[in-house]
């Protein structure tokens, strides 16, 4: 393509550009001359439309206002209605984000306030949804990106060289492979290589939590090599795809990873606690907060639907999976139309009372490498609505008879949609007014919820923008953010129900609750997601009422007498669902290759999917490579 930068000044004003970047796939443009920033005459959209990239101009940071006056200017221009109370300055970006309880108010009719922020000061605006749950934890991990606003500007540039300064690699020839470095036919450690003559892309990076031998991805593949990585796509934050990343980054990784916003503020949530676990259990952690910081250093979002390049013949575009927040399927138009695959991660089919249905409709689609958890002939889920009337049963009869209702759950996922549907029947007053205590990194999670609306279905969008009602600020949800306020919810609190992690009972507060709830039959126990061999969990499941736990020196019986339940909900695609999906999907692929499913249930729905549709399908193993093209 030539100089890109080159060919763009070529079509400005001379010396009108102080600065001409990339930040990764996109191009940035600087001016000294303020009149010019104010208003281009439509010289940087004539180039857009020309070179069909993303340009925009912004102020030479030497222009910008000082940050303490632009601050009082921002704050008198702002209405107070817009309720925005954190200014934070990008300075090597000429950027500052402000963060707004309403964005509309902020940003003004078609931008008029944002119109008169860049005159007064000479800054970018950038208006953010401030979230209706703070956490301190949150503000962290996005603090990382802003105190390395300088090393960010030149990460982002050198990106942006890798993909438009040409190849690098062999030229003129046309192939696609794929090798399975975790996840083939197994739950857990996802994690796969994909390569053609000029790119070196992993597709997630995971960690087997339920095994100890078998826990992390085959690096040692012959075909990996760190330093020759372009970039990672990271599919969503659950650990069995996001926990090896910090990994990568401790030895020398210095690229970039893909993914959504929640997904970056999520998954930092979960390795920071994933690493606080490890160090508890006085296990020696594969990798430091430090490396967590490394990798939200090295991210760059993307929204669902925004096109990018991400190396000279890969382009990225990542949809809705419906899995968990910020979930995504990631579509990938490789060698300028040579072959477009999607790599579907873990999807759901079907709206839940949380996120919308996995997108089904591409631009082109030749290859759909596709999750088989539930893949199984039998894995037939029970349809929402006898999940809702199930869990409301159990509920009601527990509250009745005045006990607790324990429900063990995943961090991010289920908790949340557990809670809409709570949440659902207390407001459709099918369910008296209870309390549902959140516990612990559930809270986190549910607060980075709230500052991402926009990944939520449609109905619960529709309540937070339109009619100012948030269900997540539903009064029945109460925090527990201490051990002290634990205790006394187990001794002094009524009849309530009460969310915590671990989802398994491997520890975590959930382990702490059974220990005082497992004796008292009024009381219940409601398993919510999918119980791992050898997991405490699983061995309650399976009947055992008598536990026995050890510490130290100190061993501990504790009888079951509580109730036993368990909710058949997943955001997963169940069986019917999977096969609904291929027969949907548009256009319908020449290839299926099935993963993220133990043994049985990747070559069951291979073979199923091949019968019924006459699709070539595959299902490869670990440490097995196939050629796509
Ligand atoms: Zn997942």
């Amino acid at each position: 393509m030539g100089n890109i930068l080159d060919e763009v000044l070529k079509q400005l004003p001379k010396d009108k550009i102080s600065e001409a970047c990339f930040e990764a796939a996109n191009i940035v443009l600087y001016t000294k001359d303020k009149e010019f920033f104010l208003d281009n005459k439509g010289s940087i959209k004539k180039i857009v439309d020309d070179i069909k990239k993303r340009v925009e101009l912004r102020p030479d940071p030497k222009i910008t206002m000082d940050q303490d006056k632009a601050e009082k200017a921002i704050k008198k221009i702002l209405p107070k209605e817009a309720l925005a109370d954190n200014v934070i300055f990008d300075p090597f970006r000429s950027i500052v984000i402000i963060e707004a309880e309403k964005p509309g108010l902020a940003i003004g009719k078609q931008g008029s306030i944002l119109k008169d922020i860049r005159e007064k000061t000479t800054w970018v605006p950038l208006i953010r949804r401030t979230p209706a749950i703070r956490s301190q934890l949150i503000e962290n991990i996005r603090a990382v990106l802003y105190q390395n606003s300088e090393y960010r500007r030149k990460f982002l540039d050198k990106i942006g060289h890798r993909i438009y300064d040409g190849w690098i690699r062999e030229k003129r020839k046309e192939w696609i492979r794929l090798s399975y470095l975790g996840g083939g036919r197994q739950v857990g450690r996802s994690c796969i290589l994909l390569q053609t003559p000029e790119s070196r892309v992993l597709m997630d990076c995971g960690i087997n939590v339920a095994s100890t031998e078998e826990a992390y991805p085959h690096l040692e593949l012959p075909e990996f090599n760190i330093e020759q990585l372009d970039a990672v796509i990271l599919s969503h934050s659950h650990i069995d795809h996001c926990g090896f990343l910090p990994y990568l980054f401790k030895y020398g990784y210095k690229g970039p990873v893909y993914c959504t916003a929640p997904t970056r503020d999520v998954s930092a949530l979960l390795l920071m606690d994933y690493v606080k676990i490890m160090k508890n259990d006085k296990k020696e952690s594969i990798f430091d907060i430090e490396e967590i910081r490394e990798m939200v250093k090295h991210t760059i979002t993307l929204e669902f639907g925004e096109v990018s390049d991400i190396t000279p013949d890969v382009r990225l575009t990542m949809y809705n999976s419906g899995h968990i927040l910020g979930a995504a399927m990631s579509h990938l138009h490789i060698g300028n139309g040579l072959h477009n695959l999607c790599y579907g991660a873990d999807m759901k089919y079907g709206k839940t009372a949380l996120l919308d249905s996995a997108v089904d409709s591409f631009p082109r689609l030749e290859t759909m490498m596709m999750e088989s958890t539930y893949g199984a002939r039998d894995k037939i889920m029970p349809p929402q609505k006898e999940s809702d009337e199930y869990l409301k049963k159990i509920i009601k009869d527990t509250l009745a008879r005045r006990g607790k209702v324990l429900m063990p759950t995943l961090g991010s996922g289920r908790a949340q949609e557990i809670m809409m549907m709570i949440e659902g029947m207390v407001r459709k007053k099918e369910l008296e007014e209870i309390s549902v205590f959140i516990d612990g990194l559930v809270w986190d999670v549910t607060a980075i919820h709230t500052a991402y609306p926009e990944f939520l279905t449609s109905n619960i969008r529709k309540n937070i923008f339109h009619k100012d009602l948030n269900p997540f600020l539903s009064p029945i949800f109460k925090r527990v953010g201490s051990k002290k306020e634990r205790i006394s919810i187990i001794e002094d609190e009524g009849p309530c129900v009460i969310l915590a992690t671990s989802g398994m009972l491997v520890g975590g507060p959930s382990v702490e609750y059974l220990k005082n709830l497992a004796g008292n039959k009024k009381n219940s126990l409601i398993f919510t997601c999918y119980q791992g061999e050898g997991s405490l969990g699983r061995r309650i499941m399976n009947g055992d009422r008598e536990i026995i736990f050890k510490e130290g020196q100190k061993t501990e019986m504790f009888k079951i007498n509580m109730e036993v339940h368990r909710l058949e909900v997943t955001n997963h695609s169940d069986r019917a669902q999977l096969m609904e999906f291929i027969k949907r999907v548009d256009p319908r692929p020449k290839k299926v290759i099935l993963n993220h499913g133990e043994n049985s249930s990747c070559l069951d729905l291979a073979s199923s999917i091949h019968k019924t549709f006459r699709i070539e399908t595959n299902a490869p193993r670990n440490l097995e490579s196939i050629r796509i093209k």
